[in-house]
């Protein structure tokens, strides 16, 4: 089995179009990854988030670790097999959730100890444990274990916070050793900080990654913060690898972060608000539960292909919602997940034409227009 490559067909500015080339196919970039927590992209069959477009998924370590377990995965075959999705899966190392999710969390040097979330059992994740789970699990790229600060924090924890990960990361590459047609991403920490994002650019750079991830952004620093951060973070990683963005984001976030030079990114928000009744179409965000749709038998964006705007109407929508009818989140997150698969294709068909300034404005101005006018 071949190493895991990148191939950058075109750039535009710093927007680059490229391909991953992995032993469970290609994934085109740049890319958007649905958020397959536990084991699902909620509300879809994973034959349904192929047709979106989606090249690949990205899995929940921690969630994973603590149900079903990684070890009953592997022995079932691994996730892939498990969940039935036989494309490329990106798992996150666990660290980030353990962060966000997990009582009595305790940071040492050896990595975190934390009580799970949903039973109380206590756990610890290492580097060196969080490269096991994540090789039982079968992912085809793995990220090392890091730590990360929620913002804003101030310099001389993010410093300290950066040089540990820093530390993690070698672990990481130690414990991850030399498997073939897998990679191992390092992420890059710092904060808003640019001279420490620069550091640990160099510090992953000698440790030598397959791809090299953002880390750190979209932690509550706001867009204008995290943009001022991608116009020097991405350049100074390694220009012949993948770099990813981790969390992001709004469909907006999205197109400025491969507007500033990211490959890949991923967030849970087109499927979270599925459920919720958000919905993005090319003319900005509505809400299916407004009353204004009761009567609506337009379809959300009579441009998209997806099935809930081919074949049903706003009406219904409107009603399945408010009727709290499963096929409500179905629909409404396949939509979200097609449009933003449809930015991606919009957005590496657009580099490699060199137009990439021309559909960005045409991005922003149909967002600008707001919702069709109510009948
Ligand atoms: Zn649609």
């Amino acid at each position: 089995m071949s190493r895991i490559t990148f191939e950058k067909h075109a750039q535009d500015g710093k927007a680059r179009a490229g391909v991953i080339h992995t032993t469970r196919g290609d994934i085109r970039t740049p890319a958007f990854m649905p958020v397959g927590t536990a084991a699902t992209v909620k509300a879809m069959m994973p034959e349904s988030v192929a047709a979106t477009g989606a090249d690949i998924l990205l899995g929940n370590t921690y969630h994973l670790m603590l149900r079903p377990t990684a070890e009953r995965i592997a022995k079932l075959g691994g996730l892939h097999k498990f969940m039935n999705w036989d494309k490329p899966i990106l798992t996150d190392s666990g660290g980030f959730q353990v962060m966000s999710l997990a009582d009595l969390r305790k940071l040492t040097e050896r990595g975190v100890t934390f009580k799970s979330h949903i039973d109380g059992s206590k756990h610890e994740i290492t580097p060196e444990r969080s490269m096991e789970i994540q090789a039982l699990l079968g992912s085809d790229i793995v990220m090392c274990f890091d730590e990360c600060p929620a913002l804003p924090a101030d310099r001389d924890r993010i410093a300290s916070s950066m040089e540990l990960s820093m530390r993690w990361a070698k672990r990481s590459k130690d414990a991850f050793g030399d498997r073939p047609g897998h990679a191992l991403f390092g992420i890059q920490q710092g904060g808003l900080e640019e001279d420490l994002r620069q550091q640990s650019a160099q510090a992953l750079r000698e440790i030598e990654f397959d791809g090299y991830a953002v880390g750190g952004l979209a932690v509550g620093e706001g867009q204008e913060a995290m943009f001022g951060c991608l116009d020097y973070a991405p350049d100074q990683l390694p220009e012949d690898k993948p770099r990813y963005l981790m969390g992001v984001g709004k469909p907006d976030d999205i197109v400025g972060a491969v507007k500033r030079g990211i490959d890949m990114m991923d967030c849970v928000l087109p499927s979270r608000s599925g459920r919720t009744g958000q919905v993005f179409t090319r003319r900005g965000v509505l809400n299916i539960k407004n009353a204004r749709h009761a009567d609506d038998p337009r379809p959300l964006d009579e441009n998209c292909a997806c099935p809930a705007c081919s074949n049903y109407s706003r009406a219904y929508l409107h009603h399945v919602f408010r009727s709290q009818e499963m096929i409500s989140g179905m629909l409404l997150t396949w939509h979200n997940l097609q449009y933003f698969q449809d930015i991606m294709d919009g957005m590496r068909s657009a580099i490699a034409a060199g137009e990439f300034e021309t559909w960005e404005k045409d991005f922003h101005d149909g967002r600008a227009e707001g919702d069709i006018e109510p009948l």
